[in-house]
């Protein structure tokens, strides 16, 4: 029988364990190649962000380490995929390249010129699941009018039922690479023209995703429906990075969802992830803008660049949203209920347009994705799908902070100038009194800002700016 070569392209699918493109190559060909290439127009492209892509290096680093023990290697490329694949494609003789299928606009986009190079060339393709939990999550239709859904409940209750495949393990071995193959190396974060910007980001990779998801069953699930709003507590799951970049699947982590409310609970926000990928497959447009037809182009967005700077750095004077902003610039991550709030004070209070802070957390989270971040951004500036009437999504970041921070670990934790101020103005600090500002070392105005803006005040203008 006639040798056959295959290419596994590997993409945001970085892991060995439950890879149904992997397990294929292997059982159709007895040579393959794992490769990746470094897309330029992705890494500088608008989503550019040296916190993440400094995750996904450490992410490849070890996929690398992994193939080599079991007697291959990661094949590493820089370029346009289509060039830089389909040479790598001649030079083996390969037949058919395999890949997890991903469902970004870039994602897509991407994968016309591909496919239209690769079949130039004779490759056959093979599209794989493995990025959702869910084999198509672009298919599921609404029962009563079989479109697409745009809620999140209904899209939930189908998505439950929905079959899934079996989780697949690691291949015991690989073959090796082909003799005088050049294998490529890793490049720098520097040499990708990207700094790291955060201070304490999670390191990236296979083990460490599953380290992740075993701390989090050995505790925090059981009780997640009670404390995953628990600012202070932070006892979310953390496995966003890792999932985004693939470390662990969907399914890996579905696989092991004990019985119980909080792992439900769980388990319904990894179908807030599919409902946001389901979403933008369906509705691409949405990248760019609004998914609401009557908020298109027609609402008085501010561009006010001076006071977006306050936001990002976290110095607006309203302690929740600065101990979040600065969770981010520290950790490239932040807690669910903190991207929340930011994210009501940017497009409510600030009237800011909801794209600013989509493009500042693309740049800064290392879990930044452009369904989940598109999604969410439209949903809590109330002009996206799962719709509400703006005020139910319109929070007041004080009243916000006593509910889910009430001793202020999490201000003090983020604000370390708030760290001595007494409990009873944690949450606003402008209260203080000049006597107390002095004793416990935080004079407002000049060790941390006065509130940029009344929020009362600021609520009636967001009102009215969405009444379109
Ligand atoms: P857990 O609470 O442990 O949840 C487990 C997993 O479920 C998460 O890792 C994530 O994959 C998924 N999930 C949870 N909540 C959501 C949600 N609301 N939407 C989609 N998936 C969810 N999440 C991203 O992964 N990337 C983003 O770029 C992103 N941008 C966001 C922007 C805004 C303005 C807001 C409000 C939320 C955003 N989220 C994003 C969703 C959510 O905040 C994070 O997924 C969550 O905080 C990650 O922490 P965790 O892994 O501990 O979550």
């Amino acid at each position: 029988m006639a040798r056959r070569a295959a290419i596994v392209w590997f993409r945001r699918d970085l892991r060995l364990r439950d890879h149904p493109a992997l397990r294929a190559a292997l059982d159709s060909a007895d040579r393959v190649v794992p490769v990746f290439c470094f897309d330029d127009s992705l890494l500088g492209g608008r989503h550019a962000s040296g916190p993440r892509t400094q995750f996904m290096l450490e992410c490849l680093a070890e996929l690398d380490s992994d193939l080599r023990e079991l007697g291959s290697g990661l094949v590493v490329r820089r370029g346009r995929p289509e060039r830089e694949i389909s040479d790598l494609a001649r030079e083996i003789g390969a037949e058919e390249i395999h890949f997890s299928r991903d469902v970004s606009p870039f994602a897509r986009q991407r994968g016309e010129r591909t496919r239209e190079a690769f079949e130039d060339i004779g490759l056959e393709l093979h599209a794989h699941p493995g990025v959702n939990a869910i084999d198509d999550v672009g298919a599921p239709r609404t029962k009563s009018s079989d479109k697409p859904f745009t809620v999140f409940s209904p899209f939930h209750r189908t998505w439950v039922d929905i079959e899934r495949r079996d989780v697949l393990r690691a291949p015991s071995s690989m073959p090796g690479l082909p003799s005088g193959l050049a294998k490529g190396r890793l490049p720098s974060l520097e040499a990708l023209g990207l700094t790291q910007e955060v201070s304490d980001p999670a390191r990236g990779g296979e083990s460490e995703a599953r380290k992740t998801y075993d701390r989090f069953l050995d505790g925090p699930i059981r009780d997640y429906s009670d404390n995953h709003d628990a600012l202070g507590r932070d006892l979310t799951s953390r496995l966003s990075p890792y999932l985004h970049f693939g470390c662990l699947s969907a399914r890996q982590i579905e696989e092991r969802i004990p019985d119980g409310k909080g792992p439900a609970a769980f388990h319904r926000q990894i179908c807030w992830r599919d409902f946001y990928s389901h979403v933008l497959v369906n509705f691409p447009r949405n990248a760019r803008s609004e998914f609401q037809d009557r908020y298109r182009g027609n609402i008085k967005w501010s561009y006010a660049e001076k006071a977006f700077e306050k936001w990002c750095e976290g110095r607006t004077g309203f302690p929740l949203v600065d101990a979040g902003m600065r969770q981010l610039k520290a950790e490239g991550w932040m807690h669910n209920r903190a991207r929340l709030v930011v994210g009501s004070f940017l497009t409510k209070d600030m009237g800011i347009d909801w794209r600013w802070g989509e493009r500042w957390f693309m740049r800064m989270l290392i879990d930044g994705d452009e369904a989940n971040n598109n999604g969410n951004w439209q949903w809590i500036a109330s002009v996206g799908t799962d719709p509400a009437p703006a005020f139910r999504r319109l929070y007041n970041p004080q009243r916000h902070a006593e509910r889910y921070d009430p001793n202020g670990t999490y201000v003090r934790r983020y604000v370390p100038e708030l760290r001595d101020v007494p409990d009873e103005f944690i949450f606003a600090p402008h209260e203080m009194p000049d006597d107390v500002q002095r004793e416990v070392g935080c004079v407002i105005g000049e060790d941390y800002p006065e509130q940029m803006l009344d929020h009362k005040a600021a609520r009636e203008e967001a009102l009215e700016r969405l009444r379109v």
